[in-house]
């Protein structure tokens, strides 16, 4: 299986991505707090397996996601819903930066600020767009 390797900036924080992966940008409020600017966050088919999970303190940022950076250095890696086995991570934390080629999808789009845009024509949808991905079919949202 194709797989990418990343670490966090002191390095104690470390993962292996597994499978072929999109890249998103989310805009919502929560996602810029956390990192400071819309978050480009990395999905991969086939999860992520975290390599140090001592080194990772958890935040639980609302009731069904919580967010992972590492204990030493405080980078912020991993978002990962309670529920489920949904994760992603922080794709500046990627060591082949090469091998990311585009912005796939930009979600959160209606919690955008004025202050910035990006260029492209990457599809843009908005967080009830994206909840409804997670509800389960035929249970009422
Ligand atoms: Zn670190
Ligand atoms: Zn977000």
């Amino acid at each position: 299986m194709l797989t990418h390797t990343g670490h966090c900036l002191c390095g104690a924080a470390t993962y292996t991505g597994m499978g072929d992966f999109i890249m998103q940008v989310c805009h919502c409020a929560s996602c810029r707090r956390w990192t400071g600017s819309p978050a480009m966050t990395l999905t991969f088919a086939a999860g992520i397996d975290i390599k140090t999970p001592a080194t990772i303190r958890w935040h639980r940022s609302s009731d069904w996601a919580e967010r992972g950076s590492c204990t030493a250095c405080g980078t912020t890696l991993f978002y990962r819903l309670v529920d489920g086995d949904y994760i992603n991570v922080s794709a500046g934390s990627l060591d082949d930066q090469g091998a990311i080629r585009q912005i796939d999808e930009h979600v959160f789009i209606d919690e955008k600020p004025e202050h910035y845009d990006f260029s492209g024509n990457a599809p843009r949808v908005t967080g009830a767009e994206v909840v409804a991905r997670f509800q389960p079919p035929g249970e009422p949202s």
